[in-house]
């Protein structure tokens, strides 16, 4: 059987999947999109956890690139739920005509690149070769699952969710007693639906997090008409912030503020919600002492929130704020006022075993019928090396990666010619909002795709020094403040075994963008087209 051949391969049908899709299409290029789950959506097919929903505002956690669309859908809330995106994702998909480009229920196994041809040659999971000029991994930043590495895990006989692999069909959890791993976002969100479900309910904890509140609420239409009426000022001010959201920042000194100027400008930012909340000051990711008192304002409001002192304290987190993604919750704390549900703090002394029972820790079974796994993912580097990706000389991106990554903005790799990554390591993705900064990736490719096209070029490959000079800034940036002083998926911590190397660029939306278009405007510097 021969393969099937296109100009461009894109894996994953997400947002970032479906607008190249959407774009390369008009660039005249064939193009084929590689889809592991049954349908479009990325993050929001696969996180369907009870509680799902995003930390940003659905009036800006949504697309740009034509205003009919952004015109036309309204969300029903604040914050978006998991379904509700999900039905945006079909409707782009449906307005935009896209599932007919896309191969549904193919994961890609290898890909290996060719020199000779110029060719990658992609093999999925069920053998079947499809042949590509260009390809690119749409495949998110967080979207390969991270199971924890505790004794027994499989010998548990009871349902055993992850988090990000959550069944299509609804999980009963009526008289059940369940057990959570994990309290990071996705427990955090989950928690409450659970017990409010659930017999009863054990969360184990590690290490408690930071939970801002959401104060969502229904869309305020008057305030969608508003920003409707100047959607394009709006999108346009947000890419002047470092985190590429619509949010004032104050770039001031909290040691200049007074102890009450210090509580209200926290308070308006606790009253507001959501991940804004560490815009209250300049200098809160860059001094310890800063950063103190922000905490310390965030652990009285989980005091305030939880009844039973012990258990408040044991929520309370004690690491820098902010140095791990801030939670978003509705309800979370208050879920610990119930009777129904228990907090084992398994900080200093880990799980010791699951068994076929339960889960043992602290030298006791604590019997469960069902187990949810909310330890999250193998961010930014998981879905790329869990591919066998082959570049020139059969150079393998595993293996160049087993002591941390390295790119070329985020976008592409030296020995890796014609193969682009959205929002790869070294790009500012999750530090910023990512649909826009999805958009703008996605824009940067399909550019750079149209160019190699006009021009008559095989191929496009970062060189080799303006990869190491982009990855050697994104270190220092990245050493810069008090981001790396705690454990977390940013720098690989989460998962064991994996390099400690801070991941995400942390030069903002602004500066990263400029950087994109000077690199165009140089003549694509740093990239050699052959
Ligand atoms: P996560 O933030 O990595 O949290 C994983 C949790 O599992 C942590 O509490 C971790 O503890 C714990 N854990 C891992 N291994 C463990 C073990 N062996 N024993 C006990 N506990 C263990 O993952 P996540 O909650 O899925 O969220 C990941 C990211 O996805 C978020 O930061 C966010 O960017 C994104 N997300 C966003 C939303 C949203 O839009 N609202 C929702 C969900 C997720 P340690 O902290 O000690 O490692």
């Amino acid at each position: 059987m021969s393969a099937r051949e296109y100009d461009v391969v894109i894996v994953g049908a997400g947002f970032a999947g479906m607008y190249l899709l959407y774009r390369v299409r008009r660039l005249g290029m064939s193009v084929r999109v590689l889809e592991q789950g049954s349908d479009v959506g990325g993050t929001w097919y696969w996180n369907r956890y009870p509680g799902a929903r995003c930390d940003v505002e659905s009036m800006q956690y949504s697309y740009q690139f034509d205003d009919d669309l952004q015109q036309e859908w309204h969300w029903p809330e604040r914050y978006s739920a998991q379904p509700d995106i999900l039905k945006y994702a079909q409707h782009v998909a449906d307005r935009f005509d896209l599932r007919k480009d896309i191969d549904f229920e193919m994961r890609l196994a290898s890909a290996r690149f060719d020199e000779e041809s110029a060719i990658w040659t992609l093999k999925a999971d069920d053998d079947k070769v499809t042949n590509a000029r260009f390809f690119v991994m749409a495949t998110g930043c967080l979207s390969a699952p991270n199971w924890p590495k505790i004794e027994g895990l499989k010998s548990f006989t009871g349902p055993t969710y992850h988090t990000a692999l959550w069944p299509h069909e609804k999980v009963d959890f009526s008289s059940q007693r369940v057990a959570v791993i994990g309290t990071g976002s996705s427990a955090i969100q989950s928690i409450p639906h659970i017990a409010r479900e659930a017999a009863h309910l054990t969360v184990f904890q590690r290490t408690p997090n930071y939970a801002i509140p959401a104060h969502n609420r229904d869309m305020d239409t008057e305030l969608e008409k508003e920003i409707k009426a100047h959607y394009t000022t709006m999108r346009a001010r947000a890419k002047t912030t470092p985190g590429g959201l619509d949010v004032a920042y104050n770039q001031g000194s909290i040691h200049d503020a007074t102890p009450d100027e210090r509580d209200s400008a926290f308070e308006r930012n606790w009253q507001r919600g959501g991940l804004g909340f560490m815009s209250a000051f300049g200098d809160l990711m860059m001094d310890q002492s800063a950063n103190d008192i922000a905490a310390e304002f965030v652990r009285n409001k989980i005091r305030e929130r939880v009844k039973d002192p012990q258990t408040a304290e044991n929520l309370c987190p004690r690491n820098v704020i902010g140095a791990k993604r801030l939670c978003v919750d509705i309800d979370y704390y208050e879920t610990f006022n119930r009777d129904n549900i228990e907090l084992v703090d398994v900080g200093a002394e880990p799980i010791e075993q699951i068994t076929s029972e339960g889960v043992r820790a602290h030298g006791r079974l604590y019997e469960v019928d069902t187990l949810v796994i909310a330890t999250g993912f193998d961010a930014m580097t998981g879905a790329l090396t869990r591919v066998d990706i082959r570049g020139r000389d059969d150079a393998s991106l595993a293996e160049r990666w087993k002591d941390g990554p390295s790119t070329y903005l985020g976008l592409a790799m030296h020995e890796f010619p014609n193969l682009f990554t959205v929002t790869g390591p070294g790009s500012p993705s999750v530090f910023s909002n990512m649909l826009p900064t999805i958009e703008q990736h996605v824009d940067w490719i399909a550019d750079c795709l149209g160019h190699a096209k006009s021009q008559g070029y095989a191929t496009v490959e970062a060189e080799a020094d303006a990869e190491q000079d982009w990855w050697a800034h994104c270190q220092e940036l990245g050493n810069i403040g008090l981001k790396t002083m705690t454990d977390s998926w940013y720098v690989g911590a989460n998962v064991s075994g994996k390099a400690r190397v801070f991941l995400p660029y942390f030069g903002g939306i602004p500066a990263y963008f400029k950087k994109c278009e000077d690199v165009v405007e140089n003549g694509y510097e740093g990239f050699a087209f052959r």
